[in-house]
């Protein structure tokens, strides 16, 4: 017998084929929320063998009236929200675009779920980038926003309103505010696999050189496959509530790259070259999460360290030149 059905939005990004994995492996019934795209962008679930086990429903966040039909239709039991213009960098290229997908799209969302009137649990996908210039030394779920990028200021809309509808209508709605989180199936705009698919093109004599720009600021970087147990776990409590999820461990992009490096014994520094056009108009310095309150309500922690997870990415990178595989 199927355990519960849920419906997921961004199943075809990074945390989406991996929650969906997940949820698949509980005995979920699984709907995918599926935008309209030229090409197909599911080599994610494809990579993890689920592609055949979900069931995808055509419709866009952007778009209210797809999202309140599939809700009738589908009548899930949990809602994860994880669809977004995420990539920080384009988010002022594409400041309108970002700001519609990414901030509206939880409204429509929030908006379909009480006009479909469906019975349903509620996750949001908030971010550290809320943090942006940050107010504390260590963030927790009290640290007040400063959002640095069009992307944050979005990601603050999207948090606020899962918490107005959680106490404007008692819907159970919970925002997990999530530091950044990386897999071999993290988008190669990112700049943790922006670094092992380059160092791994560098071994295969594809690339000479890795371009980037700010080496010096810090991130918690946690992995993907733990933190969307996190989020899973979230919708299993008694009451709705926002939880920091990450690491409580910092470190500069110049380490991830060292590490990297290492892990097939070169030197960063005969390929890292800095390029101007990879700094952003206004930086992020440094983030550093408590994932104490999700421990104690939730009874996570992260198990995957920073080396495994270079390790993990790396392994990844070089096995896909190895078979010829591309993504
Ligand atoms: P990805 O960028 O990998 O995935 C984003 C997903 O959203 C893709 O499936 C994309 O589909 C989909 N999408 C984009 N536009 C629309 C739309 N208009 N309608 C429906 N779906 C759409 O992100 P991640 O998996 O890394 O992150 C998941 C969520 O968590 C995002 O909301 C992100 O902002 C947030 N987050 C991520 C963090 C991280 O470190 N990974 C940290 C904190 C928060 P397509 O590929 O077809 O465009
Ligand atoms: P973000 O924290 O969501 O913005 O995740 P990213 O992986 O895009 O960026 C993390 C940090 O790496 C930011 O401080 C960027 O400025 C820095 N960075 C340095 N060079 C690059 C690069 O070439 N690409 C990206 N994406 N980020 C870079």
């Amino acid at each position: 017998m199927k355990e519960s059905t849920a419906l997921i939005t961004g199943i075809t990004g990074q945390d989406g084929a991996y929650l969906a994995q997940l949820l698949l492996q509980k005995g979920y019934t699984v709907y995918g929320l599926l935008p309209q795209r030229s090409t197909s962008h599911r080599w994610r679930l494809d990579e993890l063998g689920i592609t055949e086990e979900v069931a995808f429903v055509h419709g866009d966040v952007t778009d209210l009236t797809s999202l309140v039909k599939i809700l009738k239709e589908v009548q899930p039991k949990e809602v994860y929200n994880l669809a977004a213009q995420s990539f920080v960098g384009i988010s002022w290229q594409q400041p309108v675009h970002t700001c519609q997908v990414t901030g509206t799209g939880v409204l429509n969302i929030l908006e379909a779920i009480r006009i479909a009137q469906v019975d349903c649990r509620f996750y949001q996908a908030s971010s550290s980038e809320m943090y942006g210039r940050v107010q504390e030394p260590v963030q927790t779920e009290r640290t007040p926003f400063y959002p640095r990028s069009p992307y944050g200021v979005a990601k603050c809309f999207g948090h606020w309103l899962t918490v107005n509808y959680r106490e404007s209508y008692g819907l159970h709605a919970s925002s997990g505010i999530l530091f950044n989180h990386e897999s071999p199936l993290r988008g190669l705009d990112f700049v943790t696999r922006k670094i092992t698919h380059s160092v791994a093109n560098i071994v295969n004599g594809e690339q000479d050189q890795l371009r980037l720009g700010n080496l010096e600021s810090r991130r918690d970087w946690g992995f993907a496959g733990d933190y969307v147990e996190a989020m899973w776990r979230m919708l299993q409590q008694k009451e709705a509530d926002d939880y920091v999820i990450a690491t409580g461990r910092t470190v500069t992009v110049r380490e991830f790259c060292k590490q990297a490096f290492d892990y097939v014994g070169l030197d960063y520094e005969n390929y890292v070259v800095i390029d101007p056009q990879f700094y952003r108009p206004a930086e992020v310095d440094v983030l550093i999460g408590s994932p104490q309150k999700a421990k104690k309500k939730l009874g996570w922690t992260p198990q995957v360290k920073l080396e495994q997870l270079v390790a993990m990415m790396m392994e990844a990178d070089l096995r896909r030149i190895r078979e010829g595989k591309r993504s």
